[in-house]
């Protein structure tokens, strides 16, 4: 049986950096879900739809075909069998993926991606809904969360050490409709689960945060053993 670790959390808790660096120490593989709606925001773009053509949205997503492959150490996303690991971090695609992820079938098509990825593989998820949607039945269930300020300060070093230019009140105003749109999802809306483990990151640093959840997980992984 698997073992499954599901991560949730707003944008800029730290999520993304520490299940890349726990999938590594504990060999579990890693499921980057929000990479998933970014892949089909990028399609979009790249296919001049626009958001507010739902329908063509709808009708392109039997078209898209998502895989995520270690290379190099590194996780790699492909879309459509190209590798677009750094284009799904652009500024465009970031305005729009999460008006794209509101999307009811764009969510349930997802989701069937994301837990065919994780089919029979000990994983380590993180995301929006993982822990109330994807895997509610999950091993390990655990909230990051942080001040919105110094959230968007982490993003924000986070985009220039990227050379993506965007300014700190763009990257917070950015969080901030993210986070509403987030929250006021009609399916798989960000919200802590009951029998989630709450983490505030806000005062942590990234090897405080990531000590603490492993030390989560491995009281769990023990137990399961
Ligand atoms: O985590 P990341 O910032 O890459 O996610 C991009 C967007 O995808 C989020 O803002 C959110 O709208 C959406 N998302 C989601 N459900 C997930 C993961 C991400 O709706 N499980």
């Amino acid at each position: 049986m698997s073992f499954i670790v599901a991560i949730d959390g707003p944008a800029g808790t730290g999520k993304g950096t520490i299940t890349k660096l726990l999938s590594k120490e504990m060999g579990l593989v890693n499921i980057d879900t929000g990479a998933t709606y970014r892949c089909v925001a990028l399609y979009i773009i790249q296919n001049n739809i626009k958001l507010e053509e739902k329908e063509r949205i709808i009708a392109a997503l039997p078209n898209i075909h998502i895989d995520m492959k270690i290379e190099d150490g590194e996780q790699t996303i492909f879309l459509n069998g190209e590798d677009v690991t750094k284009e799904i971090r652009s500024k465009e695609v970031t305005q729009i993926v999460s008006q794209v992820s509101s999307i009811k079938e764009v969510r349930f098509a997802m989701v069937e991606v994301q837990r065919n990825l994780a089919n029979g593989k000990d994983v380590i998820m993180e995301g929006r809904d993982i822990t109330t949607y994807v895997f509610p039945n999950a091993d390990v269930k655990i909230y990051l969360d942080a001040d919105e300020k110094e959230r968007a300060q982490r993003r924000y070093k986070e985009m220039q050490e990227k050379g993506i230019d965007m300014s700190y009140e763009e990257v917070l105003k950015n969080i901030q409709i993210r986070d509403k749109n987030d929250k006021e999802k009609e399916i798989g809306a960000l919200k802590i689960a009951e029998d989630a483990i709450y983490v505030d990151t806000t005062v942590l640093n990234i090897e405080e945060v990531k000590d603490k959840v492993k030390q989560i997980i491995e009281e769990k992984r023990v137990i399961r053993k």
